[in-house]
C-alpha cells in the first residue's frame, strides 16, 4: 500500500473548531477510523456555546427536523440514539396550498424526529438533551477533548496552526478542522482562499402550543406553508415538546416578513394557537451554494460552512462531509493535495450536481404551491389519487420537502413520461 503523502503521526493533535454536528461527526468517526487501524491522535473539540443551555447561548438555530436515515448513519457509529432527544415523533408532513393541504409520508422510513440542538427556548425538561449536547458526550466518552471557549484568531505555523483565545490563550494542532458553520465569523479569520457558500437569512421563532393543539390540529406533523408575500418563499412549522419552531425561508427574510405571514396568510394562521406570543426569535443563515477552497495544508472545513444539500437535510451533510474528511485524512494524510483529491471532489460529486436538480425542483413546487388556486388543484389531485391508491405524487412531494432520495432521483420521477401523462390526464381539462 502507498504511504499516504503527508500522513497524520501517530499521537497528533487535531483541533476543531465547533462541536456542533459536523465537528461532532468529524470526532467520531475519526475516533472509530483510528481505533480500527491500531492508531491514536489527540482530538480536541472547541465551542463557545453550552449545549444544555436555554435560550441563545445554547442554541445552534435549526428546526431540528432529521430523519430515519440520519438515525440509521447514527446507529453506524454504534451509538445508540437516546430518546430522551427526541422532543416528537411525526409520521410525515401536511403541504398546505390556500384551502387544501395533503399528507405526505414515506411508507417505510416515514418518521420524522424532532429535536432541539440546545436547551430549548426556556429552561429545558430535567430528562431532556439536547441534539448536540447528545453527539459532542459521544464524541467525549470516545476520546475526544472540550475545550469551552470562543475562538478568536487563527495562525498558520511551520506544523499545523495556532488558535488564541480571550484572556490570551493559546493552542497548537497539527491539523485544523473548521466546524464553525456559517454563521460564524472564524470564516473571516483564515488566510487560505477560503470563500464561504453564498447564503439566505432565514427567520426562525418559538411559539408555545398546548399538547392538545399540536396533537389535535396539527395531529404531531411538520406543516409546509408556502409564504403569501414577497419575502417568504416557504414556511415550515416543527413541534417539539410544548413549542412549534416557525421557519420562514427566503432569501433575506425579517421578522416583519413573518409577522406580514402571520396576519395574511390564512393557512398559516389556522396551524398556529390564536394570539400566540413569539417567545424568540433569530435570522440564521443558510447555505445555498457552495463554499470555495475549503481546505489547504494541514487544514479542512466541514459541515454547512462548506457544503450542505439544497434547503434541506444540512445535519445529515455536516454528518456526510465529516465522515468523508475522516476517512481522507486517516487513508490519505492531510497535505494540501490528498485533501483536494479524497476530501474536497468527493463532497462536491455527492452535492454540488444534486443540489442543481434540488433547486429546479423548488422553483417549480414553489411556482405551483404559492400561487392560490393553481395549488389548491394540484394538491386536490394529488389527494383524489392517492386515494385511489396511486402514491407518485404524494411521494415525489415527500421526496422534494423531507426525503433523503438524490434530487436527480426524484427530478427523473416527476418529469417522467408516465408521471407527466398521468398527472395531465387528471388535472381539470385532462382528457
Ligand atoms: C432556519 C434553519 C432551519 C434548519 N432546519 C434544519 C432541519 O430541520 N434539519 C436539518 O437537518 N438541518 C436544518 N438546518 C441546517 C442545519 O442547522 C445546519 O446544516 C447544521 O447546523 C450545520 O452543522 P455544522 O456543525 O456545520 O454547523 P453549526 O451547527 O452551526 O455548528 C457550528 C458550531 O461552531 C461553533 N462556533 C462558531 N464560531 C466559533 C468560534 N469563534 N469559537 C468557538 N466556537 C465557534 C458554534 O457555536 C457552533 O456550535 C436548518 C438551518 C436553518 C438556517
Amino acid at each position: 500500500m502507498d504511504t499516504p503523502p503527508n500522513p497524520l503521526p501517530d499521537g497528533a493533535s487535531v483541533g476543531v473548531i465547533g462541536a456542533g454536528p459536523a465537528g461532532s461527526f468529524f470526532a467520531l468517526h475519526l475516533l472509530d477510523l483510528l481505533q480500527k487501524s491500531g492508531r491514536t491522535v489527540r482530538i480536541t473539540l472547541i465551542d463557545r456555546k453550552t449545549f444544555s443551555s436555554s435560550g441563545p447561548s445554547g442554541c445552534n438555530m435549526c428546526a431540528g427536523a432529521i430523519g430515519v436515515a440520519m438515525v440509521k448513519k447514527i446507529g453506524a457509529l454504534s451509538l445508540p440514539f437516546d430518546p430522551s432527544v427526541i422532543r416528537r415523533v411525526a409520521d410525515g408532513y401536511e403541504i398546505h396550498g390556500r384551502d387544501v393541504a395533503v399528507t405526505v409520508r414515506h411508507p417505510e422510513r416515514g418518521e420524522i424526529y424532532t429535536v432541539f440542538r440546545g436547551g430549548g427556548p426556556t429552561v429545558s425538561r430535567k430528562d431532556a438533551r439536547s441534539f448536540d449536547q447528545y453527539l459532542l458526550d459521544a464524541a467525549v466518552a470516545r476520546g475526544a477533548e472540550f475545550f469551552h471557549e470562543r475562538v478568536e484568531s487563527v495562525e498558520r505555523t511551520p506544523a499545523g496552526y495556532r488558535l488564541s483565545f480571550p484572556g490570551g490563550a493559546k493552542k497548537e494542532f497539527d491539523f485544523l478542522v473548521g466546524a464553525f458553520g456559517v454563521n460564524s465569523s472564524v470564516s473571516r479569520m483564515l488566510r487560505i482562499g477560503y470563500v464561504p457558500p453564498p447564503t439566505w437569512h432565514t427567520v426562525q421563532a418559538e411559539i408555545p402550543a398546548s399538547n392538545e393543539f399540536i396533537v389535535e390540529r396539527l395531529r404531531n406533523r411538520i406543516h409546509i406553508v408556502p409564504g403569501r408575500g414577497k419575502g417568504i418563499r416557504f414556511l415550515a412549522i416543527t413541534p417539539k415538546d410544548d413549542f412549534l419552531t416557525l421557519t420562514g425561508i427566503g432569501e433575506h427574510v425579517r421578522i416583519a416578513d413573518l409577522q406580514g405571514e402571520r396576519e395574511r396568510n390564512l393557512a398559516l394562521a389556522s396551524l398556529l394557537p390564536e394570539g400566540a406570543k413569539i417567545i424568540c426569535h433569530c435570522h440564521p443563515q443558510v447555505p445555498v451554494g457552495v463554499a470555495s477552497r475549503p481546505y489547504a495544508e494541514r487544514m479542512a472545513i466541514v459541515g454547512d460552512a462548506f457544503i450542505s444539500r439544497y434547503l434541506k437535510n444540512g445535519i445529515e451533510s455536516s454528518h456526510d462531509t465529516a465522515r468523508i474528511l475522516a476517512e481522507a485524512v486517516t487513508g490519505h494524510g492531510v497535505s494540501e493535495r490528498s485533501l483536494r483529491d479524497h476530501f474536497y471532489h468527493p463532497c462536491l460529486r455527492q452535492f454540488r450536481y444534486d443540489n442543481a436538480w434540488g433547486r429546479m425542483l423548488f422553483a417549480i413546487y414553489e411556482s405551483v404551491l404559492r400561487k392560490g388556486r393553481l395549488s389548491d388543484t394540484y394538491l386536490g389531485v394529488v389527494n383524489r389519487e392517492a386515494a385511489k391508491g396511486n402514491m407518485t405524487q404524494a411521494h415525489i412531494l415527500w421526496s422534494v420537502f423531507a426525503g433523503d432520495a438524490p434530487y436527480r432521483e426524484i427530478a427523473r420521477e416527476a418529469f417522467s413520461f408516465r408521471t407527466l401523462r398521468d398527472l395531465a390526464r387528471t388535472l381539470p381539462g385532462g382528457r
